[in-house]
């Protein structure tokens, strides 16, 4: 009988995490998933495996996996293909790629790529394959990414930067903390946000969930607020509205720190269109109530530190960054932008 192998690897599944597993391999076959021996203290969180990554035993068994290449052998668009053998693949491929290097037409490749097992860091499939394409020739590529695109373009043109959280443990000093289309029970990118959350509630902090949906990270909040998908941008608004008009906007962080505010105040105010939005106004898109409205503005406006928390899901839409410019705009109104503890986490 051959020794028991415990091979460390990193998740490769679409997820920012990465986190890091075992493979514990027995004649040559892989017998369980596992997680390698961390410590794991309030100081130095470990990272868990969700059940995704220690479902690799049967993703990598799983029967309905394509094992070999497979080649289109009906009409486009029939769902009929033929195995081939990688050999076969490979030369199909590099005479596709002569014939339209002969003919200079690179750029009739769509290369896209950037998703999927491919994106696990363990591979760093799409790195490989960008590198490759940028020597062969101008192909046609796409732009942006389908996780947090819309997120990360507004946090460039209003902050400066793609990632300008800061580290999860200053979490801990919050007072107030919005999970707003969040759920860090059960996705992860990478830090234990779960962890903190619940340590920053076992400090006195109190947690709302904004969401559609009843989810997991409800068993973090003390109150949960439903609100129809997509319209998060007014409920902000509204929110803002609320600051607005009673006078709890920081006005001394928006001359110092900001530019801009007029434009988004008189939106706030139908300057323009001749429609404030005002909680009812938002009540009838958002479907949360406009005294709910009025609450969360006040809530977020007058207890500090606030930090906002984002999901992806609100800018996952179209327009999508509207919702990620208004949660930005809400958190420099409030004061909270820098504060330890406070801030607007718009990307992760
Ligand atoms: S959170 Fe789950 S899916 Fe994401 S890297 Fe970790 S094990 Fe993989």
């Amino acid at each position: 009988m051959s020794p028991i192998e415990r091979i460390p690897f990193t998740c490769t599944l679409d997820c920012g995490s990465r986190c890091e597993l075992v493979a514990v391999v027995e004649d040559g076959r892989l017998v369980r998933v596992d997680t390698p021996p961390r410590e794991d203290s309030p100081e130095r969180p470990r990272l868990i495996p969700c059940v995704r990554g220690r479902a690799h035993r049967a993703l990598v068994g799983a029967r309905e996996r394509v094992g070999t290449p497979l080649k289109r052998n009906g009409p486009r668009g029939s769902g009929a293909f033929m195995p081939i053998s990688w050999g076969e693949a490979l030369d199909e491929i590099a005479g596709r790629l002569q014939n339209l290097a002969a003919r200079k037409a690179h750029s009739a490749l769509l290369h896209i790529t950037g998703a999927g097992s491919i994106s696990g860091r363990g591979f760093s499939g799409a790195s490989a394959s960008h590198r490759f394409f940028s020597f062969w020739g101008p192909v046609t590529v796409t732009v942006g990414n389908m996780s947090n695109h819309c997120a990360g373009i507004a946090a460039q043109w209003m902050l400066g930067g793609q990632v300008p959280a800061s580290d999860r443990a200053t979490l801990l000093d919050a007072r107030l903390i919005r999970l707003w289309g969040k759920n860090p029970a059960e996705t992860h990118m990478a830090p234990n946000t779960a962890h903190f959350i619940a340590g920053a509630r076992d400090r006195g902090a109190r947690v709302i969930l904004i969401d559609p949906r009843y989810t997991d990270s409800a068993i973090l909040a003390d109150e949960w607020v439903p609100i129809r998908p997509g319209t998060d941008a007014a409920l902000v608004a509204a929110m803002a509205y609320v600051m607005e008009t009673e006078g709890l906007v920081d006005r001394a962080f928006l001359e110092t720190h900001t530019l801009g505010y007029g434009p988004y105040r008189e939106y706030l105010l139908g300057v323009r269109d001749g429609q404030p939005k005002a909680p009812q106004w938002a009540e009838a898109i958002s479907g949360v109530p406009a005294e709910t409205i009025v609450r969360l503005g006040r809530e977020y406006a007058t207890v500090k530190p606030a930090c906002l928390l984002p999901g992806w899901g609100p800018q996952r839409t179209l327009y999508g960054e509207q919702a990620a410019r208004a949660f930005i705009t809400l958190a420099c109104m409030s004061g909270n932008m820098g504060l330890r503890g406070g801030g607007v986490a718009s990307v992760g």
